[in-house]
């Protein structure tokens, strides 16, 4: 068993990375990073600054005085502060998705954020979901996954998951918005969400919750020798 491992996560929205990475982290005893919640993060400060997501120069200008920091609870949940604030919750609004989607585009984003995602790596043993861990992040991952699925049993999972929240939306504006994304995520210039050539692929289409687990457990334990 290596003293410190890293498992990196990608896909697109809806393929269950969050849930089934966050369960595997505590079966492991490892931490669980959320990069889309950095996107989301950097996505909320824009909208807060009334500044347009697509306008690259503007969202570039605003870099410096952005702060994030982001910390763990005791069942391991991350927490996200901007400027010291939690917004844990309010970069979960579903419209912080776009802007996420779209600064995430831009290339002075994703290297800001990117030695804050490394440097958690180099020093635990982490489980790290995003669009782009495989193949920029950590290429040197021990164990990469690629998870997917139908994009319409992605949207029926977000409806489920919005309604839970208390933000409902109709299954066809959850679906386009998916597949917006989708689109958008994996036409970027700069790391686009594609799969590592050595991932693994993993379609959870018609796997439960615990299917998934197992598979997923099965696959890292094989891998980093637990
Ligand atoms: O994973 P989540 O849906 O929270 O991510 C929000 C957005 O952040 C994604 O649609 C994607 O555009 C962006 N993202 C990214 N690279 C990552 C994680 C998220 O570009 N590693």
């Amino acid at each position: 068993m290596k003293k410190i491992y890293s498992v990196a996560v990608d896909g697109p929205s809806g393929a269950g990375k969050s849930t089934l990475a966050k369960a595997i982290a505590r079966e492991l005893g490892i931490v669980y990073v959320d990069t889309g919640a950095m996107y989301r993060s950097i996505g909320l400060h824009i909208r807060e600054k009334g500044i347009d997501p697509q306008d690259a120069a503007a969202v570039i200008a605003a870099l410096p005085e952005i702060h994030i920091d982001m910390d763990y609870s005791d069942d391991g949940t991350q927490h996200m502060y901007l400027g010291g604030r939690d917004v844990s919750t309010e970069i979960r609004l579903p419209e912080i998705s776009m802007y996420a989607s779209h600064v995430s585009a831009i290339p002075q984003v994703r290297a800001f954020l990117m030695e804050m995602q490394r440097s958690i790596a180099r020093e635990k043993s982490v489980i790290m979901d995003g669009r782009d861990i495989g193949t920029v992040v950590l290429p040197d991952a021990d164990v990469k996954i690629f998870l997917f699925a139908d994009v319409k049993v992605r949207a029926l999972r977000r409806m489920k998951e919005l309604e839970e929240r208390g933000t409902p939306k109709s299954y066809d504006e959850v679906l386009q918005e998916m597949e917006q994304r989708d689109y958008q995520d994996s036409h970027r210039e700069t790391a686009p969400l594609r799969p590592a050539d050595d991932a693994i692929m993993v379609d959870t289409s018609d796997l439960d919750f615990a299917g998934s687990r197992d598979l997923l457990l099965d696959v890292i334990k094989g891998s980093v020798g637990q």
